[in-house]
């Protein structure tokens, strides 16, 4: 999937969740970027929004059910019946999770009044992945592996591990369930993990229709992607190369060195440069938040530096380390089932109530936890010591 050609990014500003205007965008796109939806008449429509976990629309964690609307009813008249809208949030990959999540986010209600199908189809395929310059294979749910376009419908928001979650990000819900964690513990670090993200978007890219577009209208700032706090920006872009979109994105909420942007650029999918980009329809510089908050403890640049320093080796205690706050939580046990290294246990307090505890030494710094935890009782907290330095 080598870029040879400058990618274009179409960008939009668009104020509110409003299915005929996001419509109106969204024909506009196409237009700009080439796209004719008759040519995908008959074939198998994947939607592939971010439903990271049970969430209601307006948190800002999951893509908006207006603007997949918008997108579903241009598929619609554009002749396009066998649509489907596929998603493997966190947690099992079985029915009664996706029936939940689908009934919380509001997909159950559009595919109601769009008429598409919802995937409960939970079993999944390995796929070899030889071109992969980091993963060479692939479990993959049967829904993404049978598609012959996706549209890749993403939110723009912050995440404590990858900094960005964009287009690239959002493909991560192709691998099932809880071999997620799996993945997490196998690339433990956010540069390998990166690297594998990186790869599982060229593999789901290579020989389908793909367009990338991202719900910015509210995307999420602060400790995304779940346990942040939602943000008005006022956009949507569409692209046919997720890193492009992706840097744009990057870009406008400042989140600075995102791996799968930089992995992306040595592979030759796209520059990281924004102007090496271009963007059609709005100024970025126009729909560029004032103010967007990071997540807490993210300090990558300044690691980086101190890795350099002490040739990696220490890297892991100084990193972020998740803390859970006992007076949020609940001890409903989510974090244990989703830690891939099993360092998180319920333990009883002395009044009785059931709580969280994280063995910090065996713990890889994935922060799936705080992904996870409906509470928000997970924080990230930076080491005193790079606090004192920094
Ligand atoms: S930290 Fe959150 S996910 Fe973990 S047990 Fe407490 S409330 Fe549940
Ligand atoms: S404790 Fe949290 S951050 Fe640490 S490995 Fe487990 S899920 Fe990841």
């Amino acid at each position: 999937m080598i870029m040879n050609d400058k990618p274009i990014v179409a960008l939009a500003r668009c104020e509110r969740y409003d299915v005929s205007l996001i419509k109106a965008i969204l024909r506009e796109h196409f237009s700009a970027l080439g796209i004719d939806l008759t040519t995908y008449r008959g074939k198998k429509i994947l939607i592939k929004p971010n439903l990271v976990m049970k969430k209601a629309p307006d948190g800002a964690a999951t893509t908006h059910p207006a603007a997949l609307e918008a997108l579903i009813l241009l598929l619609k008249e554009a002749g396009c019946e066998n649509i489907c809208l596929a998603d493997s949030p966190g947690g099992q990959y079985v029915e009664a999770r996706l029936r939940s999540v689908y009934r919380e986010s509001g997909m159950e209600e559009l595919a109601e009044r769009t008429g598409i199908s919802l995937n409960y189809d939970t079993t999944f395929l390995e796929v070899s992945n030889p071109e992969g310059s980091f993963s060479k294979s692939f479990n993959i749910i049967r829904p993404v592996y049978e598609a012959e376009v996706i549209f890749d419908f993403c939110k723009l928001k912050s995440h404590s591990l990858t900094r960005l979650s964009g287009a690239v990000k959002n493909l991560f819900g192709c691998v099932p369930g809880i071999q997620k964690f799996e993945m997490h513990a196998r690339f433990d670090n956010v540069t390998d993990f990166s690297a594998m993200l990186t790869d599982l978007c060229a593999y789901v890219m290579r020989g389908r229709e793909f367009v990338a577009i991202c719900d910015a209208v509210y995307g999420m700032e602060g400790n995304g992607p779940t346990a942040g706090e939602p943000k008005y920006i006022g956009a949507i872009l569409t692209s046919r190369n997720p890193f492009a979109l992706d840097a744009l994105g990057a870009w406008m909420i400042g989140a600075e060195g995102v791996d799968t942007i930089l992995k992306g650029e040595e592979l030759g999918y796209c520059s990281a440069k924004l102007e090496d980009i271009t963007v059609l329809g709005e100024d970025p510089e126009a729909l560029k938040p004032a103010e967007f908050k990071q997540p807490e403890g993210c300090e990558k640049k300044f690691l980086n530096n101190f890795s350099n320093i002490l040739g990696g080796r220490l890297v892991k205690f100084f990193q972020p380390h998740p803390e859970i706050n006992h007076k949020k939580c609940v001890g409903c046990g989510e974090c244990v089932r989703s830690c891939p290294v099993k360092t998180i246990q319920l333990v009883e307090k002395k009044n009785g109530k059931k709580v969280a505890k994280i063995e910090h030494l065996t713990c890889i710094r994935c922060y799936c936890c705080q992904e996870l935890c409906p509470f928000k009782a997970v924080k990230i907290k930076k080491n005193p010591i790079i606090t004192l330095l920094h």
